[in-house]
């Protein structure tokens, strides 16, 4: 039996091997940043050196990023702790940033933010609200026009909260040109371990701790610092920024991928096609097949992939992302979600859509074709 192929680096991409070396180097050492004792002092160190470099990844200054424990933690830091009472959020944001909204902002059919909506959700409100859009979506890795977000939101006096989780270390990310006053990092998406994350402020943003009880990260985030953890991210999102170019040659595999699925399955939808998106995923219907089935079907193949959102608990639940698209409720229930990274090969990308093809001819609205043409036995 050969190796599984491991299609799902949006939910998480293995850690680059550098990143690994920095954690296990960080792990072996002792001190806690806050020692003042020469190991406490290195550990310090080790936290600013860790600083400069998720700053560089999205050029921000090194005194604007705040660890956190994830990207989770970093959306619900941000809209907590940046002082408006209203939270207006796309309606494809990630749960953890829906878990803080009040209202929603409306998506097209490709899942990109209606900013005449926005503009009308925040006549005389500005002052009062903060709005959040995500760079790239984690399930149709469809990119939002963040910046013409902030023009609109600027003009009002809103604030503007961006998810980069997704974004970071697989396209280039500007925090200014974006011009968020707020970013989320998750070290796991771009290289490096679970649990880390950031949240980069614009200079001079405020920001309200969550965590108290301790001056960590300038009072922003109480909690001895999880160097190891920091250090392994840093060292990511270093690798990652170098390998920007790489990472963009995988819409070449994306694109082979999706000819050939549509090839196989000419009804096969693949939502937000028509939008600027990452290069390295791929959202896509099966016609006639459940989301689950294909995922456990493919799983069985050697191939690992989700449906819906898979980001929590294993559990399979309509995309809210599709709903919001305005997808037909039959196609958003056929919808899988292929992601690439970095160690994607082009046989894993073939061999993936070849598997996909066979198990459409035995399931999908093709099966009477491929039963008809099929030799009588
Ligand atoms: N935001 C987006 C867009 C995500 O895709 C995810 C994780 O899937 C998160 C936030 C949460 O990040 P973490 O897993 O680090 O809590």
């Amino acid at each position: 039996m050969t190796d599984p192929v491991y299609l799902d680096h949006n939910a998480t991409t293995p850690v680059r091997p550098e990143a690994a070396a920095a954690l296990a180097a960080a792990m072996a050492a002792t001190g806690n940043p806050s020692s003042v004792h020469g190991f406490g002092r290195a550990a310090r160190e080790a936290v600013e050196a860790a600083r400069d470099d998720v700053a560089a990844l999205v050029g921000a200054r090194a005194g604007d990023v705040v660890f956190t424990g994830g990207g989770t933690e970093s959306n619900a830091l941000a809209l907590a702790g940046c002082g408006r009472r209203r939270v207006l959020a796309s309606a494809v944001e990630h749960p953890s940033v829906l878990a803080a909204a009040d209202e929603l902002i409306p998506v097209d059919g490709d899942g990109v933010v209606d900013l005449a909506a926005l503009d009308r959700l925040l006549d005389g409100r500005g002052a009062d609200t903060v709005v959040s859009a995500m760079l790239a979506n984690n399930e149709t890795g469809v990119l939002q026009p963040v910046a013409r977000v902030a023009e609109v939101a600027r003009r009002h006096g809103a604030l503007v909260h961006c998810d980069a989780v997704q974004a970071a270390g697989k396209v280039a990310v500007d925090m200014a040109a974006l011009g968020a006053d707020l970013l989320t990092l998750s070290a796991h998406k771009l290289g490096g371990p679970m649990g880390a994350g950031a949240l980069v402020l614009a200079p001079g943003t405020d920001l309200a701790p969550l965590l108290r009880g301790g001056g960590q990260e300038r009072g922003r985030r109480a909690g001895t610092e999880n160097l190891p953890g920091i250090a392994a991210f840093a060292t990511a999102a270093r690798v990652a920024r170098r390998e920007l170019e790489t990472f963009a040659g995988l819409a070449r595999l994306r694109d082979r991928l999706e000819r050939r699925l549509r090839a196989a399955a000419p009804a096969a939808r693949v939502f937000g096609a028509a939008a600027p998106r990452l290069p390295n995923t791929t959202c896509v219907a099966m016609p006639g097949v459940p989301g689950a089935t294909q995922v456990m079907a493919l799983d069985l193949a050697g191939y690992a992939v989700s449906a819906g959102a898979a980001c929590s608990s294993g559990k399979v639940a309509p995309s809210h992302v599709l709903a919001a698209m305005g997808a037909d409720p039959a196609d958003a229930d056929g919808a899988i979600r292929v992601s690439l990274g970095w160690t994607t090969k082009e046989s894993d990308v073939d061999g993936f859509a070849a598997t996909w093809a066979a198990l459409y001819g035995r399931l999908g609205h093709g099966a009477g074709a491929a039963l008809k043409t099929a030799p009588a036995a």
